[in-house]
C-alpha cells in the first residue's frame, strides 16, 4: 500500500515539505485550518495599508494544484493518537504512516490571556484587518473629537498614541511604518487633528530593541527608529494591558490602540503528543527531526526546538551547534529535509546525514527605505540593507502575479509616499470586539 503522509500546517514548513515530496511515492495529506499559504514578512504592510491580503497570501489548493500525489484538506487538527496512528480532525480521524507537525506559534500574553482583545498580535491575514481597521478608527475618532468640540480632556491625545508592545522585528517594522504613514500617508486626509501628531510608542523589556542582531545594528536601527519620531522606551516591562492603555513600569500609558509583539508559544503539537518540550512549548526533536518516541512523526518549523550545525552564506561551518532561530529560513530548509527523509525511507534508502542549517542571516526593515542585514560574513544598515532586505522578499514571495503586484504598490508608495489600502469595516464583530472592548 503507498504510504500515507499527513502534513499539518501549510506554512513555509509544512509547504516546503509538501513540495518537497512531489514525486515520492506516497499520498499525501496537507491539513491547514486556513485556505492560504500566509508570506507572514511582509503582513504589517497589510496590516498598515500598503498592500493587501491577498497580494501577500495564495490558496494552499491553487499553489499545489498540480502536484498530483496532493490533497489539501482545510480542518483543524485537534489532537493525535500515536499508538493508533491517527490525527483527529474537527469531526473525524485519518489515518497516517508518516506525520509531520508545522504548526507555527502563537503570541504569548505570559499568563494574561484577557489581554488579547485590548492588544492584538499580527499573525494573520484577519488580525492584519483587525489592526488596519483599529489604527485608522483612532484617527478618524480623533478627527470627529475634534470637529465636534466635545472631547473630553487628553482623550483625543489618547486616540492618537499608539502602543506597541515588543521591539523584535515585527514590532520595529509596525513601528516605523506607523510612524511613517501617520506623517506622510495620512498627513493631508484631515481636517481637525494633525496625524503628524500622533504618538507611536515602542516598548521592550529588554536592554535593547532588535535582540536577536548584533548590537551595532541595533543601535542603529534604534537612532533611525527615533529620527521617524517613535518613541522607544526599553527595559520597559508592561505589567498591565485594558480598554484605557497599558501600565508600564508602575505609569499608567492612556493609548486607544494597543497591538502586541512580545513573545510567541509554540501550538499545542506538542501536548497532542505528551513529547518533551522547552519552555516555549516547541518539541524538542532527535538529529533527524523526529520526535522522540515516536519515528515517524517529524516536528519543524517554528513547533519545533531544533539544534543543528550551521554554515553561513560564504559556506563557513560554525564550531558550535546553534538553537534554530524562529523564522523562515529553518521552517522552509526543515520541511525539505523532513521530506527526504520519509522518501528514503518508502525508498528503503540510508538515512540522510543529520540535519544542517544553511544560515542566510537577519534582516529587520526600519521604514520605507531603511532596514539593518546581519547576513553573519557582513553587517551593515541603510539603504543598501533595505535593496536587499526587498529583493528576498519579493523573490521569496509566492507568484509571479504577486511579486508584480507587490512592486507596483511598492513603486507608487514610494513615489507619493500614500497608501493604497485604507478602506476597513466597522461592522465585522471580529474587529468590533479589537476596536472597542466596551462596546
Ligand atoms: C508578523 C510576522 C512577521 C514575521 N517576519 C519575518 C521575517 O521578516 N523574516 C522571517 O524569516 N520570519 C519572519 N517571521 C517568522 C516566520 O513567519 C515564521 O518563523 C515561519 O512562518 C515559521 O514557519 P512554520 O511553517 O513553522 O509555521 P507557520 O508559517 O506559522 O505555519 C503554520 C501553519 O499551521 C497552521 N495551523 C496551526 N495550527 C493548526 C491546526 N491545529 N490544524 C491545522 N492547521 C494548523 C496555520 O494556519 C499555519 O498556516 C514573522 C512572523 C510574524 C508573525
Amino acid at each position: 500500500m503507498t504510504p500515507r503522509v499527513i502534513i499539518v500546517g501549510g506554512g513555509f514548513g509544512g509547504l516546503n515539505a509538501a513540495r518537497a515530496l512531489h514525486s515520492a511515492p506516497v499520498n499525501l495529506t496537507l491539513i491547514d485550518k486556513r485556505n492560504y499559504h500566509l508570506f507572514r514578512p511582509m503582513l504589517y504592510q497589510v496590516a498598515t495599508g500598503l498592500l493587501s491580503g491577498d497580494e501577500i497570501a495564495g490558496p494552499l489548493r491553487s499553489i499545489l494544484s498540480r502536484q498530483k500525489n496532493v490533497d489539501v484538506l482545510l480542518d483543524e487538527v485537534t489532537g493525535i493518537n500515536s499508538s493508533e496512528r491517527v490525527v483527529h480532525l474537527k469531526q473525524r480521524d485519518l489515518p497516517y504512516d508518516f506525520l509531520i507537525l508545522a504548526t507555527g506559534i502563537q503570541y504569548n500574553y505570559f499568563g494574561h490571556d484577557e489581554w488579547r482583545k485590548f492588544a492584538p498580535g499580527l499573525e494573520s491575514l484577519d488580525d492584519a484587518d483587525v489592526i488596519r481597521g483599529k489604527i485608522l478608527l483612532a484617527f478618524e475618532r480623533a478627527e470627529e473629537m475634534a470637529s465636534s468640540g466635545q472631547a473630553a480632556s487628553g482623550e483625543i491625545e489618547r486616540q492618537l498614541t499608539f502602543a506597541l508592545v515588543g521591539a523584535g522585528t515585527v514590532g520595529v517594522e509596525m513601528a516605523s511604518t506607523l510612524a511613517e504613514m501617520s506623517r506622510m500617508a495620512l498627513a493631508h486626509d484631515f481636517r481637525h487633528i494633525d496625524p503628524a501628531s500622533a504618538r507611536i510608542c515602542l516598548y521592550e523589556a529588554a536592554p535593547r530593541i532588535l535582540p536577536t542582531f548584533p548590537e551595532h545594528l541595533s543601535m542603529k536601527a534604534l537612532r533611525h527608529l527615533e529620527s521617524l519620531g517613535v518613541r522607544v522606551y526599553t527595559k520597559a516591562l508592561v505589567t498591565s494591558v485594558d480598554s484605557a492603555g497599558i501600565v508600564v513600569g508602575g505609569q499608567r500609558v492612556p493609548a486607544a490602540t494597543v497591538l502586541w509583539g512580545a513573545g510567541v508559544v509554540a501550538s499545542p503539537a506538542g501536548r497532542w503528543l505528551n513529547a518533551p518540550t522547552d519552555k516555549s512549548g516547541k518539541i524538542i526533536v532527535a538529529p533527524d527531526l523526529s520526535v522522540p518516541g515516536h519515528r515517524d512523526v517529524f516536528a519543524i518549523g517554528d513547533t519545533a526546538h531544533i539544534v543543528a550545525c550551521t554554515r553561513n552564506l560564504v559556506g563557513i561551518k560554525s564550531r558550535t551547534p546553534m538553537v534554530m532561530p524562529g523564522v523562515a529560513q529553518p521552517a522552509i530548509q526543515e520541511g525539505k529535509y523532513v521530506a527526504n527523509v520519509i522518501r528514503r525511507r518508502v525508498q528503503g534508502r540510508q538515512a540522510p546525514a543529520p540535519f544542517w542549517y544553511w544560515d542566510k542571516g537577519d534582516l529587520a526593515i526600519v521604514g520605507r527605505t531603511y532596514a539593518v542585514a546581519d547576513l553573519r560574513f557582513a553587517r551593515f544598515a541603510g539603504f543598501p540593507a533595505w535593496l536587499v532586505w526587498a529583493g528576498v522578499h519579493i523573490y521569496f514571495l509566492i507568484g509571479f502575479a504577486n511579486r508584480l503586484f507587490v512592486l507596483l504598490q511598492w513603486g507608487f508608495a514610494f513615489l507619493t509616499q500614500r497608501r493604497q489600502v485604507r478602506v476597513f469595516s466597522v461592522e465585522r464583530p471580529s474587529e468590533r470586539n479589537f476596536i472597542d472592548p466596551a462596546a
